[in-house]
């Protein structure tokens, strides 16, 4: 079976420095905060081009201690996009701030016209939370417009696109903050949850500091009401020493296989979703749009062929059943976003798929019959 994601080959590769690794952080004696998270935080920092890195235990509570440093509070309003994973929207809510969502474009990711409109009569929305979805990136020039012309708080959710850029620029950087996940699905991916929040603005850095360590200033001293949120000293280690030099050329394998499925998929009912101009994609995933009402069926027939396949997303946030207890506004009408909800199916696109695979997945997907 092709997988959508292999560790166990993941693991042939990459067991035996992991195990070292392991072994290393085991004889120091020193499991949390300590050198290993702050090295790491200095090479992520490093390799994604951005000043400071704060590791965290997961993306969800890198986005909520992100927008709590900016200041975000119960009933504040913040806008994001209801094709997401949860978790962005689930950031929000747990800060006891209000959603308010507006529709996609056809990639996927956050109408910002549609977000300048609603800015432009809405003076009560105050943050504001994007997502580089897939992999694609937003534009970040308009990201900085808005941030700037409007005086809001923006935390980019780079969860999927870590090494993105747009026109050359890394994502994350035109926010006040960015947020991502090593979740081990991701492009970065511990053996375990884990996560980390950067930015350019030093005092932010400290802010964040606190917060994810009980909101300690120093020992027994409690200034703000913070979290449990560190990163294990092992993730740390096994992250910067066997994960992270690996993540360009895993990056770049992501990259030639989109390039393959581009030019190879061709029939009349797929579609790749592509990348829109100035985006640079990382690859999380790879996604293709089919019928609405064949979807069902485009999924088991990948399946009965040895085909993984997969769903990002099914359901628009605001739908979900866990919004029925909160309040949040839906700000246009998403019908781009529940049409991408309706036909998106997620083929294969880890680093360690062979080139045969690569060529079975395109003659799988091209020998569909309707
Ligand atoms: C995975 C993901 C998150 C959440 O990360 P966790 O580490 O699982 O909490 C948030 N946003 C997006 C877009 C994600 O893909």
């Amino acid at each position: 079976v092709i997988l959508l994601n292999d560790f166990q080959r993941q693991w042939a590769e990459t067991g035996s420095e992991v195990l070292a690794t392991f072994g290393c952080v085991a004889a120091s004696g020193w499991y949390i905060l300590g050198p290993r998270v702050k090295q790491f935080e200095k090479s992520l920092a490093a390799l994604w081009g951005m000043n400071h890195a704060s590791g965290v235990a997961n993306g969800l509570e890198a986005i909520e201690i992100a927008l709590t440093a900016l200041g975000c509070r119960p009933g504040d309003k913040v806008l994001t996009t209801p094709l997401s994973a949860f978790a962005t929207t689930l950031a929000i809510l747990r800060i006891g701030a209000t959603p308010v969502f507006v529709d996609t474009d056809a990639f996927g990711l956050i109408d910002l016209e549609l977000c300048r409109d609603l800015l432009n009569t809405r003076q009560d929305i105050r943050f504001f939370v994007p997502v580089h979805l897939y992999g694609n990136s937003l534009d970040l020039r308009e990201l900085g417009r808005l941030q700037n012309e409007f005086e809001i708080d923006i935390v980019e959710d780079c969860a999927q696109s870590i090494l993105s850029t747009f026109d050359g620029v890394p994502c994350g950087s035109a926010g006040r903050m960015a947020a991502t996940s090593f979740y081990p699905t991701k492009n970065l991916g511990a053996m375990g949850d884990g996560g980390a929040i950067l930015t350019n603005d030093e005092s932010l850095k400290g802010s964040i500091e606190i917060l994810r360590d009980y909101g300690q200033t120093g020992k027994y001293r409690h200034e703000a009401i913070g979290w449990n949120s560190r990163l294990d000293e092992v993730h740390a280690a096994i992250l910067n020493d066997v994960y992270l030099p690996r993540l360009k050329p895993w990056t770049h394998r992501r990259c030639q296989i989109a390039r393959s499925y581009l030019d190879g998929i061709q029939h009349p009912a797929v579609r790749c979703l592509g990348s829109p101009r100035g985006s640079h994609s990382s690859w999380h995933l790879f996604p293709v749009l089919v019928p609405p009402d064949r979807k069902r069926a485009f999924m088991e027939w990948l399946q009965s062929q040895n085909v993984s396949c997969a769903e990002h997303y099914p359901t628009a946030v605001y739908r979900q059943t866990a919004l029925g207890k909160a309040s949040f506004e839906i700000a246009t009408e998403c019908a781009t976003a529940e049409r991408i909800c309706a036909s998106e199916v997620s083929l294969p696109i880890h680093p360690y798929l062979t080139d045969g695979e690569i060529r079975d997945v395109i003659q799988v997907v091209n020998s569909w019959r309707l």
